[in-house]
């Protein structure tokens, strides 16, 4: 395995609860010290690896939720116990709202290099609706302070599909993002996670969520209006400056490379392998006390779950699938075995004719599509 790998540690305090959020934290603050040190110990526990790693990304949750001085003794435990690469990739998500410009300072000072900020949108009530902590003002300030703390690589979230939203207010959202010129920008469209009370209050007809035809025009505005104002879209949802400032972390999970995650629910990858931690802190601290790694289930990925999983993340990215590496690892002929089927998609517009360099990926057309293309591309076991 020839593949540099990335270490991402889940956070999992917030000071609030998101309605539309289904990733895994808690509002409760008073487990933060001792999760700091189950931390710790789970990495210690950790089988000894042989990769290399380039990227380290703090994700969650709510980072920023601790003081620079806990995230600078995660890091050096890593260095210590990992083969970091001198110049790899440390990612720190921040919500604005719980960082001051100092801390900002610090977090700069302890190594990391790239911040991802979650902004959400420039607009009070987008952000009211999503039950955001901070308003547009804090959203400014935070990006600022980062700048002026010295980040460089600066990545900004922003949400499209919010009930009300139309594409003259979404483009005010890409404007005022564009104007602090961040090298990255990771536009997602809001989903209606299971089990989410934003999920339930739709059920109850509470609002009216955004009609398809809007999304996909919202979708298609987003790739014009970022690729016209000099940002590469290199992933469905995701753009940056130009090819060095791709979120080098996030390319892992796209590109079926090798990764670990500690902290509860966080997932690791080791080709075929899969395997993830429970989801609750309390658990998470009990299992490490009695010396027990808080893993909650393996799995081992079948032929055909490594199919899905490389042609749905294949598609995600702008260059696509990697026809070689597919065939490779799966021991087929993809393109003998779909021919029919790429040359239909090919001429109904989706796909771009295969690359030279044997790359199968979506036209802007199919990225409206992807759920609909990618089993059109898979085998079954
Ligand atoms: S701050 Fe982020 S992780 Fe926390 S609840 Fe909101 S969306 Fe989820």
């Amino acid at each position: 395995m020839n593949k540099l790998a990335g270490i991402y540690v889940h956070i999992p305090f917030c000071i609030k609860k998101c309605p539309y959020c289904d990733f895994y934290s808690i509002t409760d603050q008073s487990l933060k010290q001792q999760f700091v040190e189950s931390l710790i110990k789970e990495m210690q526990m950790a089988p000894g690896y042989s990769f290399l790693f380039d990227t380290l990304y703090f994700g969650g949750g709510t980072p920023s939720v601790f003081k620079a001085e806990d995230i600078s003794r995660i890091i050096e435990k890593i260095y210590s116990l990992f083969n970091m690469l001198a110049d790899s990739e440390i990612t720190i998500e921040v919500n604005p709202g719980t960082v001051a410009f100092e801390q900002l300072v610090e977090y700069r000072s302890i190594g990391i290099n790239r911040i991802n900020i979650g902004v959400q949108s420039f607009q009070d009530a987008n952000l009211d609706f999503l039950g955001r902590i901070h308003s547009s003002n804090d959203a400014d300030l935070t990006i600022r302070w980062a700048r002026k703390a010295g980040f460089d690589n600066i990545g900004i979230d922003l949400i499209y599909g919010i009930p009300g939203q139309t594409k003259k207010t979404w483009l005010y959202d890409l404007q005022r993002a564009v104007e602090f010129e961040p090298e990255h920008l990771s536009c997602y469209m809001l989903t209606y996670e299971k089990g989410t009370p934003l999920d339930r209050e739709r059920r109850q007809g509470k609002f009216k969520p955004v009609a398809g035809s809007l999304l996909a025009e919202l979708f298609e505005t987003t790739m014009e209006y970022l690729t016209t104002h000099g940002y590469v879209q290199y992933e469905i949802s995701n753009f940056a400056k130009n090819v060095s400032r791709k979120s080098r972390h996030n390319m892992k999970y796209w590109s079926f490379s090798p990764y670990l995650g500690f902290g509860p629910s966080a997932h690791s990858f080791i080709e075929p392998q899969r395997y993830w931690n429970c989801r609750s802190v309390k658990k998470y601290i009990e299992n490490i006390k009695e010396g027990r790694l808080p893993v909650e289930e393996k799995e081992i990925l079948s032929k055909e779950q490594r199919m899905t999983e490389m042609v749905y993340l294949g598609l995600r990215k702008t260059d696509g699938i990697d026809i070689d590496v597919i065939d490779e690892t799966l021991g087929i002929n993809f393109c003998q075995i779909f021919a029919e089927k790429i040359k239909q998609l090919e001429e109904d517009g989706y796909i771009l004719p295969i690359h030279p360099k044997n790359r199968c990926a979506l036209s802007r057309k199919g990225m409206l599509f992807l759920d609909s293309i990618a089993p059109v591309l898979m085998i079954e076991d």
